[in-house]
């Protein structure tokens, strides 16, 4: 990114959308010298990933996990100035599920290094019987022995079944872990991606399978530094403006660019990128794609209410099951008795209306815990509809560069080893700016 700043020969640069692959092209385009404009529909930046007001509280849209494995994330958060260590609470991975049936679940890596930390952590988990844990292990060995490639992809289901994976490892270890990563039910998600999920995470060092759990509030995290970094560049950002065309000569909103980087979501970006012949073909594969929703349950209760551990897994103590993962906002964020509940991908508990969903999510807080909480002060449910595409098999991916001479595609989307996350959106963005750093005008 050091050569255009070095030969003087910058680019003004428009940067459609200002979630987090646009701030990270934002940010890498202006850092190298480019004078760069980020359009952003909203009245905020962040887009999936931002804070919202409530109850006279900063929260986000929707609880965000990140994990050590967030390389990019974590570079371009301290290039803006935000210490990771410090707005982020760094945890050994621990997966527990108190309420799990008959004996409650706890899988944690130690601080030892890795591969050690694995073993060490599946020998000592509790909740699973040793053939279990054996079989555990010798699906991540077969994984690392064929480099995480996984032949023609199939389902997450299909893949646990030809590694014989069973149990409570399967239940309380891989599918959780799948639907918290894809987003995207086993039986529906795409095992490569899957995959690489797991090649980053439990395959790679220690600490890049430390969970990062957020202690401030989205937008602190990246959203306002990232702003700072840019207006001290001389770039802009444009709130409350959409994008409608790319009219010729890479105009937009009526201004002419030498590139723009479309970072919108996957369902604007078909709608702009359908009306010119040479991206139509793009905009077909994107309009194909389908989606996952997230829903994000606030219950507050009174300051004394705490978990054991920042975040617990909700077990399933019957068919019946809403909620999956409830997180301490006491603990993490500053907010004593806030209870943040997650529901991943399509579920019954889209059919509940708020009311149900958040007393279902209070009996089933209450059976995990065995004990009897005292009433909830209020709550609050957000539900994102298209939280993520449908990580699904063979998804196919469009590439950053456009057939359309100066058009970039970023967003998580685009990052074709990752499903949608905050770390694919930043590798997209941060590839976009690479790109027009290496002659993406033309
Ligand atoms: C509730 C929820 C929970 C999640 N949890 C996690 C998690 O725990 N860990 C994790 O890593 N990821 C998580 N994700 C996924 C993560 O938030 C997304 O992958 C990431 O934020 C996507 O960023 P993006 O920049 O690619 O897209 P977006 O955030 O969608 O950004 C696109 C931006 O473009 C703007 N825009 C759209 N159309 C136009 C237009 N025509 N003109 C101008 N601007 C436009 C939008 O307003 C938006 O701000 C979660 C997502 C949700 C919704």
């Amino acid at each position: 990114m050091d050569r255009l700043a070095d030969l003087g020969a910058w680019m003004r640069v428009a940067i459609v959308g200002g979630g987090w692959a646009g701030l990270a092209a934002a940010v890498e385009l202006a850092d190298a010298g480019n004078r760069v404009t980020v359009i952003e529909a909203a009245k905020q930046l962040g887009g999936r990933a931002r804070s919202v007001d409530l109850r006279g509280l900063r929260l986000d849209n929707g609880q965000h996990i990140l994990i050590g494995a967030y390389g990019e994330t974590l570079r371009l958060m301290k290039k803006v100035g935000v210490d990771p260590e410090r707005l982020l609470k760094r945890l050994p991975l621990e997966v527990r599920f108190p309420g799990c049936q008959p004996a409650p679940f706890r899988l944690r890596l130690p601080r030892l290094p890795a591969p050690l930390h694995l073993a060490a952590g599946l020998v000592t988990a509790r909740g699973a019987s040793l053939s279990e844990k054996i079989s555990a292990a010798r699906f991540m060995r077969c994984l690392q022995a064929t480099g995480y490639r996984i032949g023609d992809d199939c389902t997450v289901t299909a893949l646990l079944d030809r590694h014989r994976q069973k149990g409570k490892l399967r239940r309380y270890l891989w599918e959780p872990l799948c639907l918290a990563a894809l987003n995207t039910a086993p039986e529906r998600a795409s095992a490569r991606i899957f995959v690489n999920t797991l090649r980053d995470s439990l395959g790679g060092e220690r600490a890049a399978t430390d969970l990062l759990l957020p202690a401030t509030d989205l937008e602190q995290l990246f959203a306002v530094a990232a702003a700072e970094f840019i207006r001290a560049r001389g770039g802009e950002l444009r709130l409350c403006t959409r994008v409608g065309s790319i009219d010729d000569e890479l105009s937009v909103v009526g201004e002419r660019f030498d590139c723009v980087v479309l970072a919108v979501g996957p369902v604007p970006a078909a709608a702009l990128l359908a009306q010119r012949p040479e991206t139509s073909a793009i905009a077909k594969v994107l309009a194909d794609y389908r989606f996952e929703p997230i829903g994000t349950v606030y219950c507050a209760y009174p300051p004394q209410v705490r978990l054991p551990f920042p975040m617990l897994g909700l077990a399933a103590q019957d068919d019946g099951q809403i909620g999956q993962w409830v997180f301490d906002r006491g603990t993490l964020c500053g907010t004593p008795g806030l209870m943040a509940f997650v529901l991943s991908g399509h579920g019954q508990w889209e059919a509940l209306d708020n009311q149900a969903l958040a007393s279902a999510l209070d009996r089933e807080l209450a059976a995990t815990l065995s004990s009897r909480l005292p009433a909830m002060l209020w709550q609050q449910v957000i539900r994102e509809r298209r939280a993520t595409f449908s990580c699904r098999p063979g998804l196919r991916r469009p590439n950053a560069r456009t057939a359309r001479a100066g058009l970039w595609l970023a967003g998580d989307y685009v990052c074709a080893d990752y499903p949608a996350t905050l770390e694919a959106a930043v590798r997209s963005g941060v590839a976009a700016a690479r790109g027009i750093a290496l002659g993406g005008s033309e």
